[in-house]
């Protein structure tokens, strides 16, 4: 039976981002996957000239660890850049057409889109109490210190549009932990993007968007075949149990059953496979993993000729707010990010359907959405002609829902691994559903899963000099770089 460094369960960008950390530090890792290809949801496809994301189709950063990755697998050159950001604007939809929404303080104040009433509603920011709740929904959180406006015609449409997800019920401080730490640590949000905003001039951080040539997949592509990461596809992983020091693991794979053993397993899969997996070692962390839902969603594509379109389709594309009744969370045009997604003289428009706010819509049948998507888009951006190209990805699990006492959850999942040497669950349900956050969280869980190993052979050597085994003892991570410093 094969002796692994670490198996890691799924072969998304997670369970990648994670395999390519550990390769990197020598470590033996092998990458199981239940489909035929890597990269789970992550999937680039050429169509009559267009290239459609199935998921994510760019990655938003400002974190080093992610830089280094790019950098590391040898991807800089392959990077695309996004539209510059001074000219993405953003539109919405409002009463019935689009508007750009304000990027800047100026504009804001000068903008018809928020009332007199909704901007000096903004001016009392600085003077609001925190409600001091853990889990306080996005839309209380941001209409206790925003105004009710800014839910409605900004924070709603980007939760629904960007997660998929209800606002009345996200956890703010899951889903935009920046905001929640500035009002925790400055008291304010406008107080704390003034500090922060000096902060960073000095520290020059730089937030890029880029895609790479080939789109996404080229990213899961590289990291699948880099060296040290052994990946293997058509393997469904269907127990893991617990063993001496270690795990041993069992597999449906195209040549039959295959059983391997590794001192720590990384659960890189979405959250109902995982309580699967985990629930013969723990049902409570099974129950918990249960607990989180998920949004279904359509992605609709369409290619369409430049010239059928009135609109200069200036911008990333458009949200859609709740009250605005739209059948879709929001439309993105991808051409104009990226210019190599549509033949010369073309336009590929990104449309995202369902969601916490309509499950049910994700379920109609092609014709139904594809015609939907068409009725949307003809009065709001002047679309004259029917498109030359539509393609239509669904996801049953699209993302997950950081709804209800997510942080609680988390606390209790985090809690319960505590007690499970060697059992890490690293996917878009812990830490962020965006590429970054997922290459981000590889990066931790490789750090985590280095340090334990270095503590373990300091305290083999220990019991082997004393007689004394600390085989079940869990230590946190940071009492373990404090032991070895
Ligand atoms: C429509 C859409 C648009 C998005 N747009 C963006 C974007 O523009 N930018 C961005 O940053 N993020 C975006 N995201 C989010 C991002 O794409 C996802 O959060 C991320 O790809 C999820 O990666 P993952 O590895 O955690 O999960 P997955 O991609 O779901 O991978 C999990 C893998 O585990 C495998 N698996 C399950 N069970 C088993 C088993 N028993 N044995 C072996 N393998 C198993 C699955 O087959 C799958 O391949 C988008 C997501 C969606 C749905």
């Amino acid at each position: 039976m094969d002796k692994l460094d670490v198996l890691i369960i799924g072969g998304g960008i997670s369970g990648l981002a994670s395999a390519w950390w550990l390769a990197r530090s020598g470590l033996s890792v092998e990458v199981w996957e239940a489909n035929k290809r890597p990269g789970g949801k992550i999937m680039s496809t050429s169509q009559d000239g267009y290239l459609t994301e199935r998921a994510a189709s760019m990655v938003l950063n400002f974190r080093p660890e992610v830089a280094e990755l790019v950098r590391g697998a040898g991807l800089e050159s392959s990077k695309t850049a996004r539209l510059p950001a001074a000219e993405a604007r953003r539109y919405l939809l409002h009463q019935g057409s689009l508007k750009a929404l304000p990027m800047r303080l100026g504009a804001m104040v000068a903008s018809p889109l928020w009332s007199l009433r909704g901007k000096l509603r903004l001016l009392a920011e600085p003077f609001i109490f925190s409600s001091g709740r853990a889990d306080e929904p996005v839309s209380e959180f941001i209409t206790r210190r925003l105004g009710h406006e800014i839910l409605e015609k900004a924070m709603e449409p980007f939760i629904a549009g960007t997660l998929a997800a209800d606002a009345e019920q996200t956890s703010a401080a899951a889903v935009m932990p920046r905001l929640a730490e500035l009002e925790r640590r400055y008291g304010s949000i406008g107080a704390g993007i003034l500090v922060n905003r000096v902060l960073c001039r000095r520290t020059a951080c730089t937030t890029e968007t880029f895609s790479f040539r080939g789109g996404m997949s080229a990213l899961v592509e590289v990291l699948s075949k880099s060296p040290g990461v052994n990946m293997r596809t058509g393997h469904s992983a269907e127990e893991l149990v617990r063993e001496g020091d270690g795990w041993q693991i069992a597999a449906v794979t195209p040549r039959g059953q295959r059983t391997v053993s590794a001192h720590h397993v990384i659960v890189a899969t979405p959250a109902p496979a995982a309580a699967a997996l985990v629930a013969s070692s723990d049902k409570y962390l099974a129950e918990l993993l249960r607990g989180i839902g998920y949004a279904r969603l359509a992605v609709v594509h369409t290619g369409l000729a430049r010239d059928s379109v009135g609109h200069p389709l200036d911008g990333t594309g458009f949200l859609a707010p709740k009250g605005e009744s739209a059948i879709l969370t929001g439309n993105m045009w991808m051409s104009t990010l990226f210019p190599d997604r549509a033949p010369p003289g073309k336009i590929l428009l990104t449309s995202y359907l369902g969601g916490a706010r309509a499950p049910q819509v994700a379920d109609w049948d092609d014709s139904h959405l594809a015609d939907e998507v068409l009725a949307t888009l003809r009065p709001l951006i002047g679309l004259k002609t029917d498109p030359e190209m539509v393609r239509i990805d669904r996801h049953h699990e699209a993302l997950p829902l950081y709804h209800g006492a997510y942080q609680a959850r988390m606390q209790a999942i985090a809690a319960r691994l505590q007690h499970i040497p060697g059992l890490h669950l690293e996917a878009n349900y812990r830490g962020g559903v965006s590429v970054r956050d997922r290459l981000v969280c590889g990066h931790a869980v490789a750090n985590h899963i280095l340090g334990t190993r270095r503590w373990e052979s300091v305290e083999r050597k220990r019991s082997e000099k004393t007689g004394m085994s600390g085989e079940n003892a869990v230590y946190p991570i940071d009492s373990i770089s404090h032991a070895l410093e």
